[in-house]
């Protein structure tokens, strides 16, 4: 179906941080699938992990135990502040699982009524963006995702992210006639909608509201999990733990996984209650732990931590021969965000121009072009982009004036 505005780019090859087209032409990735080929392409360990894995055992069902499965989610326990995980295919469907238990807890432990009219509401941010299904579309805070698929799901608020006043009034809004708010759901640093770091003291508030109302606190970690932001989660980056977190993206290194993750105080679904035919199968769970073991091996996290300052760096230095294309930088780790200034060219020209170039870049919003490259890249290869972003600004037409 015609889904998706692609680009005139067949991609057919992949070594590292390097792409190659049908006619040979090599790219630059810096958009790794949109942060998910976290080792890079065709890395030679996942090759052989997932090779080896292939020959013993490809797929049986959650009906029975798989020990893959178990060692993923025992190696998210130990490394965060998760105690069980539920596994899923995409970061849509862990976010529907983390809608699910938002509304159980609601139930449960808020005791919200199930009536239309008083059933369970869960906040989420402006400029948010949790996947495409029915339900994380309706939790996504941007209208022209929701367009033409009314009517969206019932039980969904939204405020203005990192804006402590008007969350605290719409949760007392909520709350004025008793117990009504299930769950918060945040990115710690939103994504798509313009590469938004949280701000530390707004997420603080909400931590504390939410435990005084025993409000579920959930993080879309989809894109910022595992090892992007510099810290393996990105909550650390806000030192606020949520109660339960999703991922998917960078979990399976390309490989397709996505993940509810949860404390023990809000583990509260029971058997039968949710399900996933492939969710967590011995391949998915394979690719998951090579991810988590090279992570440790090459301690990725903390080289991301470098990359995406010198990135930041060199992005600055941009800015500053730049001012009247660009404006700032804003990001952490290796997910950073290059702000255009406006009345320049837009951010999907850039994306497009940089293209010609060598260099694949992803926009967020219409002003920002996004860097999400694999963790494994080098500062030369960190270098050669902004050189070749840098011409790819310059030869950018620039927009014809307004007529007014
Ligand atoms: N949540 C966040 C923060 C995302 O960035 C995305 C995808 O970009 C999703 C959820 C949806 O993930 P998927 O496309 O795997 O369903």
């Amino acid at each position: 179906m015609n889904t998706y505005g692609r680009f005139p780019l067949e991609l057919v090859r992949g070594r590292g941080v390097w792409v190659w087209d049908k006619q040979g032409r090599r790219y630059l990735d810096a958009v790794a699938g949109i942060a998910v080929c976290t080792l890079g392409h065709s890395s030679r360990v996942m090759r052989k992990a997932l090779e080896r894995q292939l020959r013993k055992l490809q797929h049986v069902s959650n009906l029975y135990r798989i020990p893959e499965q178990e060692q993923l989610a025992g190696w998210i326990r130990d490394n965060s502040c998760a105690e069980s995980v539920f596994f899923c295919n995409s970061g849509a469907e862990a976010n529907e699982a983390a809608i699910k238990l938002a509304r159980k807890h609601g139930h449960q432990v808020r005791g919200i009524d199930t009536s239309h009219e008083r059933g369970p509401l869960i906040l989420t941010a402006h400029a948010s963006f949790h996947g495409r299904t029915l339900a994380a579309v309706t939790a996504t805070g941007q209208p022209k995702y929701h367009q033409g698929f009314e009517p969206m799901v019932q039980g969904f608020r939204y405020f203005p992210y990192n804006d402590i006043s008007a969350f605290e009034a719409l949760l007392h809004r909520c709350e004025a006639a008793g117990p009504r708010v299930a769950a918060v759901l945040l990115e710690p640093l939103q994504g798509e909608g313009g590469v938004n770091p949280g701000d530390v003291a707004f997420f603080q508030r909400v931590r504390d509201l939410c435990d005084q109302y025993k409000i579920l606190l959930i993080f879309d970690e989809v894109q910022v999990g595992v090892g992007r932001t510099g810290r393996l989660w990105g909550y650390q980056k806000l030192g606020v733990e949520p109660d339960a977190f999703t991922l998917a993206k960078g979990l399976g290194g390309g490989f397709p996984i996505g993940a509810l993750c949860v404390k023990a105080s809000a583990d509260q679904l029971k058997p039968g209650e949710h399900a996933s035919t492939f969710g967590g199968n011995p391949m998915a769970c394979r690719a998951g732990l090579t991810v988590a073991s090279e992570l440790q091996r090459r301690n990725l996290p903390a080289h991301a931590e470098q990359m995406g300052a010198l990135l930041q760096n060199l992005l600055l230095e941009l800015v500053e021969r730049h001012p009247q294309l660009v404006k700032g930088v804003r990001g952490w780790g290796l997910l950073q965000g290059l702000v255009l200034q406006a009345g320049g060219p837009k951010a999907i020209d850039v994306v497009k121009a940089a293209m010609d170039q060598g260099l694949l870049l992803v926009p967020a919003g219409t002003d920002v072009v996004r860097f999400v490259p694999p963790l494994t890249i080098q500062p030369r290869h960190l270098r050669l982009a902004v050189k070749r972003l840098e011409k790819a600004l310059l030869a950018c037409p620039s927009p014809t004036p307004s007529a007014s």
